[in-house]
């Protein structure tokens, strides 16, 4: 069993964390959002309630190395699961900057970045699956594409090297 460095603490973490997304100090533990979550429910590792836990406990060590804020689709469902209006949707949002601003992101950020760089969205689209359905491919047209990389090459990723 994993154990954790109690020692390695920011205070204020969770503050600043609260301040900038929801509620987690009101978070109980009873993981309803993660029974709802579209993302755990496929498989993917998002420990929600552990995560919620060392936010609480301040151990940014710990945060800053997560990538569950970056699988998170945005569906919001857990906004309206949780019993205690937490928020987890808006934390993992406050999360992801939090991350970017330590320039501490985990790898599979910049796995998305260079994905939206390449294909305009965040995984390569597989469209052999939508032609046996019989429905279009996706796919960006050039000058949508184009837009997306002038407006990423303008940004620091470029500068940070991820693009
Ligand atoms: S549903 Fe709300 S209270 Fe329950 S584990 Fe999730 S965030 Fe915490
Ligand atoms: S908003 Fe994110 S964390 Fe919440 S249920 Fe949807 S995918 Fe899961």
């Amino acid at each position: 069993m994993r154990t954790l460095n109690l020692d390695m603490k920011n205070p204020g973490l969770k503050e600043e964390i609260e301040n900038d997304g929801g509620y987690i100090t009101g978070c109980i533990q009873c993981g309803a959002c993660m029974s709802i979550c579209p993302v755990a429910i496929s498989g993917f590792e998002f420990p929600n309630k552990r995560l919620f836990k060392l936010i609480i406990l301040e151990l940014e060590r710990e945060v800053l190395e997560h990538r569950s804020p970056w699988i998170c689709i945005s569906c919001q469902r857990c906004v309206h699961v949780c019993p205690r209006n937490v928020n987890p949707h808006s934390i993992y949002f406050a999360l992801r900057r939090y991350q970017s601003k330590q320039f501490r992101h985990p790898r599979i950020f910049e796995d998305i970045v260079r994905s939206i760089y390449q294909y305009g969205f965040v995984i390569e689209p597989d469209n052999s699956k939508r032609r046996e359905l019989n429905l279009p491919d996706i796919k960006l047209g050039k000058e949508e594409l184009d837009e997306i990389r002038m407006l990423m090459e303008d940004s620091r990723l470029r500068i940070l090297g991820i693009i």
